[in-house]
C-alpha cells in the first residue's frame, strides 16, 4: 500500500529525517514511536505532501498503491489526499476551521471530492458523525468546533479523515489529549473501520500501551532515522537499539 524509500527532509541545511524506509500493507497498523523531535511528524506530513513550512524534501521515494508520488504537483497531492490518504492531526482545532460549522466542513469533503449536492452531503455527514459516536449527530451538524468537547472534537477530526474512505490513514498522536475511556473507544473505532475497509494505518504515539494494543508492527525513530523495526512482541521483548531498550525499561 505504502512504500517509503530513503526519505530525507531538511530544514535549512539541517537534515531532520535521514534515510527513512518502511512499508505499510493493506489492513496493517504500523506504529511509529520515538522521542520528541526525532522526526515523526515531519515524516508523517511528508507522506501526504504536506512538508512543513520551511522544510524541503531532500531525497527519497514515496509510492502509494504502486504509484510514485514524490514530486507531484500540489493539485495532484490535494486529489490524492481527498481520495486515498488522510491524516488525523494531533490538535483537532488546528485542522478545523473555527468559523465554519462542523457539518459544513465534513460536507465540504463530499461536495468537493465526490461532487455531491448540499442535501446529500449533509446526510452523509450526519451518518459519519453518528458512526464515530457523536450523539445527536444530525442536530450537531450546525454547531461550530469550539462547542464540542475535546473528545468529541477528536471524533469530528476522525470523521473528516474517514469521510472519503481512504486507503491509508496517518494518525499523529490521535488520542494523547483524551481520557483513557475515550481513548479506548477511539482506538476501537479505528480498529473496526480498519478491519471493515482493509485500511492501512500509521499510528504515531508516545504511549507504549496504546501501541501494544493497536499496532501490528513498530518502527522506532531516533535522531531522524528508523533505528529498529519489528512486530510488537519482537520489539517489546528483545529491543535491539539502546534507545529502544531505555524506552522499554521505562514501561511500568
Ligand atoms: P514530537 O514527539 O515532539 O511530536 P516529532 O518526532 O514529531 O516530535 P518533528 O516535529 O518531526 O518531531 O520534528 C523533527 C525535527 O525537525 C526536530 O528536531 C525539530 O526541531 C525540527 N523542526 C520541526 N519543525 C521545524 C521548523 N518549523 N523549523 C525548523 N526545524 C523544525
Ligand atoms: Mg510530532
Amino acid at each position: 500500500l505504502l512504500e517509503v524509500e530513503d526519505l530525507a527532509v531538511e530544514f535549512g541545511g539541517t537534515r531532520v529525517v535521514r534515510g527513512v524506509s518502511f512499508q505499510v500493507e493493506e489492513g496493517e497498523t504500523v506504529a511509529v514511536v520515538g522521542e520528541s523531535g526525532s522526526g515523526k511528524s515531519v515524516t508523517a506530513q511528508s507522506l501526504l505532501g504536506l512538508v512543513p513550512h520551511g522544510a524541503r524534501l531532500a531525497g527519497g521515494h514515496i509510492r502509494i498503491e504502486g504509484q510514485e508520488v514524490t514530486g507531484l504537483a500540489e493539485e495532484q497531492w490535494r486529489k490524492l489526499r481527498g481520495e486515498r490518504i488522510s491524516m488525523i492531526f494531533q490538535d483537532p482545532l488546528s485542522a478545523l476551521n473555527p468559523s465554519l460549522t462542523v457539518g459544513y466542513q465534513i460536507g465540504e469533503m463530499f461536495r468537493r471530492h465526490r461532487g455531491l449536492g448540499r442535501k446529500e452531503a449533509r446526510g452523509r455527514s450526519a451518518e459519519l458523525m453518528a458512526l464515530v459516536g457523536i450523539p445527536d449527530a444530525a442536530r450537531r451538524l450546525d454547531e461550530y468546533p469550539h462547542r464540542f468537547s475535546g473528545g468529541m472534537r477528536q471524533r469530528v477530526m476522525i470523521a473528516m479523515a474517514l469521510a472519503l474512505d481512504p486507503r491509508l490513514l496517518i494518525a499523529d498522536e490521535p488520542t494523547t489529549a483524551l481520557d483513557v475511556t475515550v481513548q479506548a473507544q477511539i482506538l476501537r473505532l479505528l480498529r473496526e473501520r480498519q478491519r471493515a475497509e482493509r485500511l492501512g494505518m500509521i499510528l504515531i504515539s508516545h504511549d507504549l500501551g496504546v501501541v501494544a494494543r493497536a499496532a501490528d508492527r513498530i518502527a522506532v525513530m531516533y535522531a531522524g532515522r528508523i533505528v529498529e523495526t519489528g512486530t510488537v512482541p519482537e520489539v517489546y521483548e528483545r529491543p535491539a537499539h539502546p534507545y529502544t531498550r531505555g524506552l522499554m525499561r521505562a514501561v511500568p
